[in-house]
């Protein structure tokens, strides 16, 4: 049985992009090819219930102020903790306050701001011609639709996602990065691994208006229970409801820890 992680019980949901230019969901609003089983709707309500109940301060682990803040921050936490993001953002918010800031930025001091994200030059470039665009197009405030911040350098449908939501409590989709990914496989809510179907499954199976939260509560619990390599089924709150309960990895088995890898399940 796979033992509970030793990682702190953190209850900030992540809001981490899964690549370094955002993710390969279409700009196109995701669409269920037929509506969502009933039994299997009533198991995803019981699922967000218990999880709400659990995390009920499960929000965005970005920090921000408002929307620019959370723009730049989404940007940079592709292939980067959000820890990390939340150390360089401070200083990164002083030297460029607003868009038009930024779009004034000298290339190697932003640089040198933002590089222990990762691929630093990239979101670099990306940073400040989205800082540009922003003051050119839309007066310097960030734009509130799924198709003007897709047009925007950096920002895919992912990180647009999180940007509406969060910033705009606006709900046109649903964020999937990698723990939300896994949850929804290993919880039946899916089976698909491409993360635009996977998102078209959780918007079939979940209001709309849940959709942002959502996303938090999974992150939070694939953290904190549902880890990718040790996952705590015995003490998790959804594992009556779960057809994966008991899964466990390579890494988590005994006989892989011995260097004797057994025949193992993945998650
Ligand atoms: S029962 Fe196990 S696999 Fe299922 S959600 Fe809980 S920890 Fe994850």
């Amino acid at each position: 049985m796979a033992k509970r992680s030793p990682a702190s019980r953190s209850k900030r949901a992540s809001t981490q992009p899964a690549a370094a230019k955002a993710d390969p969901v279409p700009k196109t609003p995701a669409r269920p090819d037929a509506p969502a089983d009933p039994a299997l709707k009533r198991r995803a309500a019981t699922i967000y219930q218990r999880l709400h109940k659990l995390y009920p301060d499960a929000r965005c682990a970005l920090d921000h102020q408002n929307p620019y803040q959370l723009l730049v921050a989404t940007i940079l936490s592709a292939q980067c903790t959000d820890k990390r993001v939340n150390m360089v953002t401070p200083a990164l918010f002083r030297a460029y306050p607003d868009p038009q800031a930024l779009a004034g930025s000298e290339p190697a001091a932003l640089e040198k701001l933002i590089q222990s994200t990762g691929f630093y030059r990239n979101k670099a470039r990306n940073l400040k011609e989205a800082a540009r665009k922003i003051v050119q197009d839309h007066h310097g405030r960030v734009p509130r639709t799924m198709e003007e911040l897709t047009a925007l350098p950096g920002v895919a449908r992912k990180t647009a996602n999180v940007v509406l939501g969060n910033a705009f409590d606006t709900h046109v989709g649903v964020v999937v990065d990698t723990h939300v990914a896994r949850l929804a496989r290993r919880l039946g809510l899916t089976t698909h691994t491409d993360p635009a179907k996977i998102e078209r499954d959780l918007m079939a199976l979940f209001p709309r208006k849940r959709w942002t939260l959502l996303a938090h509560l999974l992150i939070t619990h694939g953290r904190n229970t549902c880890t990718a390599r040790n996952p705590d089924c015995e003490h998790c709150i959804l594992n009556s409801l779960c057809p994966k309960f008991g899964v466990t990895t390579k890494q988590s088995t005994p006989a892989a820890k011995a260097g004797n890898a057994g025949k193992t399940t993945a998650g």
